[in-house]
């Protein structure tokens, strides 16, 4: 089977954004039954906890293993709810489908590697579970995309992805860089592929997480995966970013959801305008860009005819700090602009290039 014929109605189901709640770790039964006790049905609908953690050191809690599928199982009898857990090789794969666990998550440590992938993909052959795939720790979409042909290949149908940001060696107020344009890619090519964003693992911090939640659905996401815990301070592995149910119920009842679109003539004719403004603002952008490249062509003329290097670190420094403040002044990010500045930079090189090699 391929990914456009996957089987969307297990999201469909949900008249209300699907949210996936309930601690990082499984730490005794008591404890699950109070959160799952705790977390109201009308807004969380799923039951979440880890029962194998992958932790990024030893000798951190590593899960209480497979005792804790006993617990989902009397969590799904009780309160009747469905429950996931993450699955990262062959066996916890099959274990969960004895516990008839109803939706396996595949950890973003896991996603990398194809190995892990191939193999839990045939330990749930043909299953009828709802498999969820989370991105992979470093920013790359094929791995990801890799990852549901995998389990695709194998007949299952109900997939859906997980957004759970990216590791950076570059510190942000994030654990996990959101790079939203990768996840915003995947929807773009497999609009049928349900996107669950994980606002707890993309922050890090519970006082970001209402802000990430929102943003996920101006983004139409499906719905969320949030950690949440009975006594959050005190959680045995991801702590600071775990929140009461209750104060999930509060960031649930507070967010706005996003029409895909609005037919009203008020918003169409503004939205036509705006529109129109954008277009005609791009062209004068590309006329100014090949304006400046025609420059560029001319001092690589000069220097070729000087027999000078074509790139002058310390000119380029200087243009890009000053070009940043500049920026920085009109609004515009730091981010963005390195961005915009490198993809010109590189052009003009290339150019010059060009001229040298004539
Ligand atoms: C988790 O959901 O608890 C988890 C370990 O997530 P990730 O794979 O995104 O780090
Ligand atoms: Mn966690």
């Amino acid at each position: 089977m391929n990914l456009q014929d996957l089987d969307q109605n297990w999201i469909e189901q949900f008249d209300k954004p699907l949210v996936i709640a309930g601690p990082c770790s499984a730490e005794s039964e008591k404890q699950m039954m109070e959160i799952a006790e705790r977390m109201d049905r009308n807004y969380m609908q799923v039951f979440r906890a880890g029962i194998w953690k992958p932790r990024t050191k030893p000798g951190s809690f590593e899960g209480v293993g497979a005792i804790g599928l006993n617990w989902l199982r009397k969590i799904k009898e009780e309160f009747k709810m469905p429950v996931a857990t993450e699955v990262a090789n062959a066996s916890h794969a099959k274990l969960a489908l004895e516990f008839d666990i109803d939706y396996l998550w595949i950890g973003a440590r896991s996603t990398v590697n194809p190995f892990t992938i191939q193999e839990i993909a045939e330990s749930l052959r043909d299953t009828d579970k709802i498999v969820l795939v989370k991105n992979p720790v470093n920013p790359d979409l094929d791995l990801w995309i890799g990852a549901l042909e995998r389990l695709a290949a194998q007949g299952i149908k109900k997939i859906g992805v997980i957004h759970r940001g990216f590791s950076s060696h570059n510190k942000s107020k994030y654990r996990n860089n959101p790079q939203w344009q990768i996840a915003l890619e995947l929807k773009d090519r497999f609009p049928n592929i349900p996107i669950i964003g994980d606002p707890s693992h993309i922050t890090g911090r519970r006082d970001l997480i209402a802000e990430v939640a929102q943003q996920a659905f101006n983004l139409e996401y499906n719905g969320l995966m949030v950690e949440v815990h009975n006594n959050p301070d005190e959680a045995w592995s991801d702590a600071k970013q775990q929140i009461t149910p209750e104060a999930l119920k509060d960031i649930l009842v507070d967010i706005t959801l996003r029409k895909k679109n609005d037919s009203s003539d008020a918003f169409s004719t503004k939205l036509n305008r705006f529109r129109g403004e954008i277009d005609e603002l791009d062209n004068q952008l590309l006329g100014l860009l090949a304006a400046r490249m025609e420059v560029a062509k001319k001092i690589g003329t000069l220097k070729k005819e000087h027999n000078v290097a074509i790139f002058q670190p310390d000119r380029w420094n200087v243009l890009k700090k000053l070009a940043i403040r500049n920026g920085e002044r009109m609004g515009l990010s730091e981010d963005f602009l390195e961005h915009l500045l490198v993809s010109i930079h590189k052009e003009s090189v290339e150019l010059q290039n060009k001229i040298m090699e004539e």
